[in-house]
């Protein structure tokens, strides 16, 4: 047997292991990160090379040899595989699920790495020939009369923008065939907007920026304080440092809209590419494979972004690091934030965090030293931060005051618009019997069923369950159901009802489903006239409204007294980031929360002091009560359909643990249910670890992992370990 003819190969499979192949003689040099194709049981699989071998715990001659190898380069490179096997063993994740994770879908089923523009992106323009005909022409065909004539005065249109001007495919092929029309490089977009002017403490912070090395850097801004103006000038003066130096731009799913998009598009014209899930797969591998060659500079995407290869890395962004959305919550759970200061420890690249309402984590982080703090206090049209009320609502279940309905009015009056926010879908967040109080449950949840007027049905919000209204009660027979407390649905109706002159937009994730309303209801906000807007968090989000100067906050008192232990720091940011929304044009924004716990310290403390007081008393807080981030911990999550088999199966994991977590100083708390024991028909049940470090609770969850593959699983049980989680759900 000669030396390195033994391969070892991540499979995505749900396995935490490696799988040895025998390497056929004449592909003697595949390469690490490549792509094979092996034999997998009955199937056969697309692996990445982690290693040449020169021997195999299986006997060789039991050894299968590999299928095809893919790539004659790596597609995983040496950074990002060193990244994601660092990322595989923190988060307790098998190293092929996460390789998986990291790669575009075309790459994991086979497609080659080479860029190929999809139908949609293909440009247009008209052959010599096309040029010369006359106008007339075509005149027994309009439709291509008409396609010929906007070639002419659109050279190098994409066919998804004539398929939007209402152009048919099947005119563009005719002209083709006629040899009047083909296909070309895309046209150049040119770059179209200069920086702005920076006041003093953007200025102080781009300065402070250094592009030598690594350091993590927190743009702990007011909402229109201009971050990404810091932004834009940090990438553009790295390039002024070193032309070919590339930055990844992490934004939160919700704020990766066509305004971000085009923004940075239109400072730095056609070198900007992007990642996230609206594009299609084709799309997706083009600009991987342009962030790869180098030819893109700028990289923008959500998530799973983190793991595009550069060619030349300089810089790494993360807009709204507080954002729960960089948290994959399934799978391969890692956190986008937290592996982007090992990414860019590893380039010894910069990082840029940016935040109105940094995650506790990041300031404590600032406090040890850890992360070096880039405040902006101002905002950049210098306006004072809005005014804040606070309205007892005790009396109002949940619909409008009388005092918000007052100041709507005055807003209004003013030629301003109001946002009114309500994070909660639907009509009513529940169905209630008036005779025995009986409330219209879930049949697969812990949950109330939400009423919804609009197709009118009742519908789970955590399993998707739908049924139609019911009309009569389940258990007294009664016929007095009525809707109790308010979705958004139901406070545009009431809006609707009270001010008639003015527009009522609603947006929500109902509201906005079709490809293109959310943009369609921005561009008629956007013109400024006087309306009223009711959604949820999708309002609450980067998005700029400059002629809002109202902001009414509905329904504090949910994240105020939540069960879980970030519930008031999301609560806090939710509040900053929506009161932000108010005043960001050319008057002092105004802001009403209707609360019926007014007098509650936390929220005091967010109103008259603001979020980095209120943030300085979480911490304090989670220090006496010893959670992140001043103690590491970890879930291990089971669920099952039985009802006691989750517990059974944690509470024994626990104890067949004890020695090992006594070793480690380690403490196990539970089993408990989940926040919401029962969802989709299944029960569920959690174990919490914490560690006195990450090292040691590292350790211990590297043999809590082992263990738990080694051992038999009940039937139907599901089992996984999240490593700082975001909630206890
Ligand atoms: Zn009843
Ligand atoms: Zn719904
Ligand atoms: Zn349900």
């Amino acid at each position: 047997m000669t030396a390195q003819r033994i391969i070892q190969v991540a499979l995505p499979v749900p396995l935490r292991r490696v799988f040895d192949y025998l390497l056929p003689n004449e592909q003697h040099k595949t390469a690490i990160g490549a792509r094979v194709e092996v034999p997998f049981g009955h199937r056969t699989l697309i692996g990445i090379v982690l290693k040449h071998a020169s021997q195999s715990d299986t006997p060789t001659d039991r050894l299968k040899p590999i299928t095809t190898v893919l790539d004659p380069t790596p597609a995983v490179n040496d950074e990002l595989l060193q990244l994601l096997l660092w990322a595989a063993d923190y988060y307790q994740c098998p190293i092929g699920e996460a390789l998986q994770a990291a790669l575009p879908v075309l790459l994991r089923q086979g497609a080659a790495m080479t860029p190929q523009l999809s139908t949609a992106e293909q440009c247009w323009q008209l052959t010599t020939e096309g040029l010369g005909l006359p106008d007339n022409a075509l005149a027994k065909a309009p439709k291509q009369a008409q396609l010929l004539h906007q070639l002419r005065e659109r050279p190098g249109t994409t066919w998804q923008a004539l398929k939007e001007a209402g152009f048919a495919r099947d005119a563009l092929l005719r002209l083709q065939e006629k040899g009047l029309a083909h296909t070309c490089a895309a046209p150049p977009i040119t770059n179209s907007e200069s920086p702005l002017n920076l006041n003093a403490e953007q200025q102080a912070a781009l300065d402070a920026i250094s592009f030598e090395r690594y350091q993590t850097y927190l743009l702990d801004g007011a909402t229109g304080s201009g971050k990404t103006e810091v932004y834009l000038q940090a990438i553009a003066r790295l390039r002024e440092g070193a032309e070919q130096a590339q930055t990844l731009v992490l934004v939160p799913e919700i704020g990766l809209t066509p305004q971000t998009i085009k923004r940075f598009a239109r400072r730095f014209g056609a070198s900007v590419a992007v990642l996230h899930s609206g594009l299609n797969d084709r799309e997706r591998l083009n600009s991987w494979l342009r962030a790869a060659s180098g030819e893109a500079s700028i990289i923008i995407g959500t998530r799973s972004a983190l793991f595009t290869p550069l060619k030349n890395p300089g810089l790494i962004i993360i807009d709204e690091e507080h954002d729960t959305s960089f948290k994959q919550q399934d799978g391969f759970r890692y956190s986008a934030r937290d592996l982007a200061c090992v990414r860019a420890k590893n380039l010894n690249i910069p990082l840029i965090l940016g935040s109105a309402t940094p995650a506790l984590e990041s300031l404590h982080n600032v406090n040890t030293g850890r992360f070096q703090a880039l405040p902006l206090r101002h905002r950049a049209n210098r306006q004072a931060a809005p005014l804040i009320n606070v309205i007892d609502s005790s009396d109002h279940h949940q619909g409008l005051a009388a005092e918000s309905l007052l100041a709507i009015e005055q807003h209004l009056a003013q030629g301003n618009q109001v946002l009114v926010f309500l994070n909660r879908r639907g009509f009513a967040p529940a169905l209630k019997c008036r005779d025995c109080g009986a409330v219209v449950n879930c049949p697969n949840c812990d949950a109330r069923l939400t009423l919804h007027h609009n197709p009118r049905h009742l519908h789970c919000h955590h399993c998707d369950f739908q049924r139609p209204i019911l009309r009569t009660c389940e258990s007294c027979h009664g016929h007095h159901l009525e809707p109790i407390g308010q979705g958004t649905e139901r406070s545009e109706q009431a809006l609707n009802q009270r001010f008639t002159s003015v527009p009522v937009w609603r947006i929500d994730r109902d509201s906005t489903r079709q490809k293109g309303a959310l943009e369609d209801l921005f561009t008629r906000i956007n013109s400024g006239e006087p309306c009223i807007l009711v959604g949820t968090q999708m309002l609450a989000k980067g998005h700029h409204f400059p002629k809002v100067s109202l902001a009414i906050i509905l329904d504090v008192d949910g994240g105020l007294l939540s069960a879980d232990f970030r519930g008031p720091e999301r609560l806090g940011q939710l509040i900053t980031q929506v009161a932000g929304r108010s005043g960001r044009g050319d008057r002092r924004g105004e802001v009403i929360l209707q609360t019926q716990n007014r007098h509650h310290p936390l929220l005091q403390r967010l109103i008259q002091q603001g979020y980095s007081a209120f943030a300085a008393t979480l911490l304090e807080e989670r220090q006496m009560s010893q959670m992140p981030p001043f103690l590491p911990i970890a879930l291990v999550r089971a669920d099952a359909p039985e009802a006691d088999s989750p517990h059974q199966f944690l509470n024994q994991l626990r104890q067949s643990l004890a020695p090992l977590a006594e070793q480690n100083a380690v403490q196990m708390l539970g089993p408990m249910p989940a926040l919401m024991e029962k969802k989709g028909q299944r029960y569920r049940h959690l174990l919490q670890v914490r560690g006195p470090s990450r090292h040691a609770l590292q350790a211990f969850l590297r043999a809590l992992a082992e263990h738990l593959d080694s051992i038999k699983t009940p039937r139907h049980l599901r089992w996984s370990i999240d490593v700082d989680p975001q909630d206890m759900s």
